[in-house]
């Protein structure tokens, strides 16, 4: 990964654990399960490997095995079990616009590390959608170009550890992953139970944004993208096109609404896995829930 140089982040300063304006914060990790016997009594297992298998090591953590998506470690002695701290630098929330802001002004995406951190710039993403539906008059398949303004965006950190987003169009950041004004309010009805769902699973606006969720099944296909159930191989014709589509981006920080993108925010699974998924806070990733059903056969 490249050492980015922001401006007011000079280079020697980036490489620093400690940028300047930074605040030190202790953050909680949470393992997300025990790690298999044979790690050892106090092997624990994280997500954000990517992130943790870097930074825990520096902390007195042993890295024992690493994987595309966990990092298996034991504590440093005498903080064998959790609740687990670390002291760490991150930007405040004012430091994050700032940075965005350079960013967008030098007009360019890069994928590097400030602090401590991965860190990711978009520059000007395209948004736009293709609204796909079936014309009720003429039964036929038309499609229509809902264009939306470019959209740039900041991430710094990783989901399970710590991590802060910054989104903007035309070079007005908020934050958090989609700014106010990029709400389509109309198109997103009230949170609330939909019809035919378990009643545990409620389900957020955004996964019952129709067009959103028709773009998504049209990629995927109406096939459980965790356990690889297709409804109508199961219950044959009264089954077809069943499916539930769930959002994979974590919602706690999104505010009120904002435009979903179809592939990458949302994504099939039937009732089965769409109910295990958010039996935890944040919920469950789909590597997550195939790896628990491998592990459970
Ligand atoms: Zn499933
Ligand atoms: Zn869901």
């Amino acid at each position: 990964m490249d050492q980015k140089n922001i401006t007011s982040l000079t280079e020697a300063a980036a490489q620093t654990h400690y940028p300047p304006g930074w605040i030190t914060k202790s953050i909680e990790l949470k393992p997300s399960g025990k790690a298999p016997k044979k790690y050892g009594p106090y092997t624990y297992r994280f997500g954000a490997s990517m992130t943790l298998s870097v930074i825990l090591p520096r902390r007195g953590w042993t890295l024992v095995k690493k994987s595309r998506n966990y990092v298996y470690l034991t504590p440093p002695a005498g903080e064998l079990t959790p609740p687990f701290y670390i002291s760490i630098a991150v930007p405040s929330d004012d430091l994050c616009l700032e940075i965005a802001r350079e960013c967008y002004a030098q007009g360019e995406s890069w994928l590097g590390q400030l602090g401590e951190w991965p860190a990711q710039y978009l520059h000007e993403r395209n948004t736009d959608m293709l609204k796909i539906s079936r014309d009720p008059v003429t039964g036929e398949m038309v499609s229509e170009l809902l264009k939306n303004p470019p959209k740039s965006s900041l991430h710094i950190g990783e989901w399970g550890a710590w991590n802060a987003d910054v989104t903007g169009i035309a070079g007005d950041f908020a934050i958090g992953i989609f700014p106010p004004s990029f709400i389509r309010t109309e198109q997103l009805p009230t949170p609330n139970l939909t019809e035919g769902t378990p009643r545990e699973v409620l389900l957020t606006s955004y996964e019952r944004n129709e067009d959103a969720r028709r773009l998504c099944i049209e990629y995927y296909g109406a096939k459980c993208q965790a356990c690889g159930l297709v409804y109508e191989n199961k219950y044959g014709v009264i089954g077809k096109d069943l499916i539930h589509v769930h959002h994979v981006t974590p919602l706690a920080d999104i505010g009120e609404a904002y435009q979903v993108d179809p592939i990458k925010d949302l994504i099939p699974l039937c009732a089965s896995c769409h109910h295990v998924a958010h039996h935890r806070t944040p919920p469950y990733t789909v590597s997550e829930l195939r790896a628990a059903i491998a592990a459970s056969v």
